[in-house]
């Protein structure tokens, strides 16, 4: 089945349901190797989010993603508010005027989100940040597809792949960001915005199973 604007929302809720859930935690992260707002920032952002979907639920693919990019600029802030702003919005400009996508459509998405983000803020793998989860988790669904598994399954493995990605960065040292100012300090410490990663592809496999399923 294609995945419509409906499942786009599933998966913009999901997320929203997650990044609430895991809010304490997220600040957690942040308190050890930052400023201990990547939770509250983030919960801000998508429950903004959320606010706004009503208004875009007629609009196609593009639009919608387009418009949760521009409500993350202008609510979560930080470090992580125009990075994630940033994803969105590419991986919506990839989608623009589209109301069906195909399993390689979500790769084109979530390649253009990468880009967006590496073009922002310039980390390299190995940096601590984002990139270190975003980055294997697309490596490990183009791998999954191009192995004939649906894209739920592949969702799946850049799922896991993204979780890896974020355990990783423990013995990092932070190159990007807030918590490049502790210098070795910030070795030991997972990085909140390569967990959060994990916990948005975490949504996004969550729609594509429930569409699969054909829910
Ligand atoms: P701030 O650091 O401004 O308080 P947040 O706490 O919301 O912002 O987000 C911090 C997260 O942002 C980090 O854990 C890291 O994953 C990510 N980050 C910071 N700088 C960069 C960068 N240049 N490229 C990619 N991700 C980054
Ligand atoms: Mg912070």
């Amino acid at each position: 089945m294609p995945i419509t604007v409906e499942h786009v929302t599933h998966f913009l809720t999901a997320a929203a349901e997650l990044i609430h859930a895991h809010r304490d935690e997220l600040t957690a992260l942040d308190a050890a190797i930052g400023d201990a707002d990547h939770g509250a920032n983030l919960d801000r952002g998508f429950a903004a989010v959320l606010a706004r979907l009503p208004t875009v639920a007629d609009k196609d693919i593009g639009t919608v993603l387009k418009t949760t990019g521009m409500t993350i600029v202008s609510t979560v802030g930080g470090a992580s508010g125009p990075l994630y702003g940033t994803a969105f919005v590419r991986a919506g400009m990839a989608l623009a005027d589209r109301h069906e996508m195909s399993a390689e459509d979500v790769v084109l998405a979530l390649e253009a989100a990468l880009d967006g983000i590496v073009a922002r803020g310039k980390a390299q793998p190995g940096e601590k940040t984002m990139v270190d989860a975003l980055m294997p988790a697309v490596e490990a669904l183009r791998t999954a597809l191009a192995d004939g598994r649906s894209l739920a399954q592949s969702l799946q493995a850049a799922v896991m792949a993204a979780e890896a990605g974020a355990r990783a960065t423990i013995p990092m040292l932070a190159m990007k960001g807030r918590a490049s100012y502790l210098g070795e300090r910030s070795i030991g410490h997972q990085d909140p915005g390569a967990t959060s990663t994990a916990y948005i592809l975490r949504a996004l496999a969550m729609a594509c199973r429930r569409n699969e399923e054909g829910a």
